[in-house]
């Protein structure tokens, strides 16, 4: 059954206009197409491990900080928002929200950047290319088909960036990339959401961490601006409560600015259909120049103050030093993965070989590999 798509503007994804699948499926009875596509990832092994995967804190640090899933259900929250309010297919945005991130490492950046290291000879490691690798071909679930069999739009949108030399060995999806053209609007908003949802997300887990101080961040207009705010309202507020007001404001303010540009720039520009909006020379889905300014801001902030800090290094050094180790075990003797990774990695090349051990180090939960990182090292 189709979803309602009289709802929806007309440049909006919608199913009836869909490219489909990889493997075309007769439709379901009750569910529409980005549903099931949603309902795929949710069910999928990939995203049960976004609990044990680190977004910044190493997992076991605290209980506190957020994880990829809780970043993920973040970002999927803020993108839903947007996309409701500018008539887009929120079911979509949903579905590659949650999604988004299925690729990555344990270890978050550390160890993306880590494995890249390792596979350097071998075609590199791209987080991002890696979740579009879950969704198609990694996760084994179904009888008919590898992977989850996701819609066009879904896999799009899940698909971020890409290496031109990627992008010529993936067909279709790989087109844009090379000829500059734009993924549908509900892949632009999950683009964005995801910045909105990180930033936000680590201003708080840096202050709680007590990594961040409040009257550091205060030279931030976007945070100064919306502690005035609520310092006014409510002078006596102690600092968790004091926080919390603070970030919803900031979240308020550029995800209420987004929704306001687009807007306006979709009323200017007047994109008919979905086409016309890949073939916009830039994103439609955009922050005005002075959010866009701010929002920057913050991020190279945080850049410089919280993922460089001295504490988080630390424990990324050792992550990936263990990485590190995993991948060379696995690769000289692929026995030591399981039977499903060893006996796929026994018929191809060092490179395919190589592809395989990424992809079951990639698959890891932090406590996963520093179990099998204890193991192999005795
Ligand atoms: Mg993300």
């Amino acid at each position: 059954m189709r979803e309602d798509e009289n709802r929806l503007a007309v440049y909006a994804a919608r199913e009836s206009g869909s490219r489909g699948r990889l493997r075309a499926e007769p439709s379901a009875a009750y569910r529409g197409e980005y549903q099931r596509d949603r309902d795929r990832i949710i069910h999928s092994t990939a995203f049960r491990r976004l609990v044990y995967k680190t977004q910044v804190f190493v997992n076991h640090e605290g209980d506190l900080y957020r994880t990829r899933l809780t970043h993920s259900l973040e970002v999927s929250q803020i993108g839903r928002t947007v996309a409701r309010a500018l008539r887009l297919n929120e079911t979509l945005v949903e579905a590659i929200c949650l999604a988004h991130d299925l690729g990555h490492t344990p270890f978050g950046h550390a160890g993306q950047e880590s494995l890249n290291a390792c596979m350097r000879e071998y075609g590199g490691f791209e987080h991002n290319l890696q979740s579009l690798r879950v969704v198609d071909e990694l996760e084994a679930k179904y009888a008919d088909f590898p992977g989850l069999n996701l819609t066009y739009e879904s896999r799009e949108g899940i698909l971020k960036h890409c290496s031109a030399s990627n992008a010529r060995q993936l067909g279709e999806l790989g087109e844009r990339f090379l000829e500059r053209r734009q993924p549908g609007l509900e892949a632009q908003i999950a683009n964005l959401a995801d910045a909105v949802a990180y930033n936000n997300h680590d201003v708080d887990d840096g202050l709680r961490a007590g990594l961040l101080g409040i009257d550091q961040l205060r030279g931030q207009t976007l945070f100064a601006d919306c502690y005035d705010e609520v310092r006014a309202r409510y002078p006596e507020l102690e600092d968790r409560r004091l926080i919390y007001e603070i970030i919803r404001r900031m979240i308020d303010t550029v995800v209420t600015d987004m929704i306001d540009f687009t807007q306006h720039g979709l009323d200017q520009y007047r994109p008919e259909t979905i086409d016309d909006v890949r073939t916009h020379s830039a994103p439609l889905v955009a922050f005005s120049e002075e959010i866009n300014h701010l929002h920057s801001e913050l991020k190279r902030f945080l850049n410089e103050h919280l993922y460089r800090h001295e504490n988080v290094r630390r424990m990324t050094d050792s992550a990936k030093e263990m990485v590190e180790q995993l991948f060379t075990a696995y690769l000289a003797d692929p026995g030591l993965m399981p039977a499903d990774f060893s006996g796929r990695a026994g018929s191809g090349d060092q490179s395919a070989k190589a592809r395989v051990v990424a992809d079951y180090i990639a698959g890891m939960t932090d406590r996963y590999a520093i179990k099998e990182y204890e193991r192999l090292s005795g």
